[in-house]
């Protein structure tokens, strides 16, 4: 295929305000109930397995997020609600901790119609040599690339798939103020329940749609008690059953 020569690929869109296939998006509760769909559709909620968080506690449920953008299509929709739901922030660029924050930025800078760039972390970081479990892997998100310069002296929204305790996007906001930004929100598409604005150090937060997910400390835990097996696949699951033993599933 030579698609230099090619013409035109696919047909213009005409229909900003429309999700393909379903009803318009008109108010919070509508994309909530859209994005649960879509979530639902993707099978990246799952709420009846047996986890082991970072956190140290144990649930039943998990977000995998990773199952949510190989179809383009859901990107691009959520991306759209999440774009008309923060267009009243005059945002001048987007920015979103890789990799889940990455996709999200391109997809909403896409429907704002504005640019978007990306915070990773810092490959230049060593881990303590004291470090213990716990203890983050992986360094800070900075902004590199000269994505610095890129936001210097603009209106940023940080975004991200899902906000649990926020130390992603914090930290991606913060570089974000250091390069000399403007961070005039967050937004996600998914939140977690566990923080706030404040706690992420921003003016205005906000998410298409919010998922609480029940959590419990390990040692109270009824799915151990029950012996149901531990999901190794997600979470802290491979770790946990590594230094605890008892029965798994990947
Ligand atoms: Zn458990």
């Amino acid at each position: 295929m030579a698609l230099a020569h090619a013409g035109p690929v696919g047909r213009v869109r005409d229909d900003p305000g429309e999700i393909v296939g379903s009803a318009p998006v008109v108010d919070a509760g509508d994309r909530a109930q859209e994005t649960r769909r879509i979530l639902d559709a993707s099978r990246s909620i799952i709420e009846d397995d047996h986890f082991a968080y970072v956190s140290g506690d144990h649930g039943a449920g998990w977000i995998a997020k990773d199952l949510i953008f190989p179809a383009t299509a859901n990107g691009d929709a959520l991306g759209r609600m999440l774009a008309a739901a923060v267009g009243e922030y005059d945002a001048e660029i987007v920015c979103g901790p890789s990799t889940g924050g990455l996709i999200v930025s391109q997809w909403v800078a896409h429907h704002l119609g504005i640019p978007s760039v990306f915070a990773e972390h810092d490959p230049a970081w060593i881990r303590p040599a004291d470090a213990h479990a716990g203890h983050e892997m992986q360094g800070p998100f900075v902004l590199r690339r000269g994505y610095d310069e890129m936001v210097q002296g603009r209106r940023v929204l940080v975004v991200d798939d899902v906000v649990n305790t926020g130390h992603s996007v914090r930290q991606t906001a913060e570089a974000a103020r250091a390069a000399g930004s403007d961070v005039v929100a967050c937004a996600a598409f998914v939140d977690r329940g566990n923080v706030d604005a404040a706690g992420i150090g921003v003016p205005i937060y906000g998410f298409l749609l919010q998922e609480r997910i029940p959590a419990w400390p390990a040692a109270d835990c009824r799915l151990c008690r029950d012996g149901v097996p531990m999901s190794t696949r997600y979470a802290h699951g491979k770790e946990w059953v590594a230094a605890h033993g008892g029965p798994s599933h990947s």
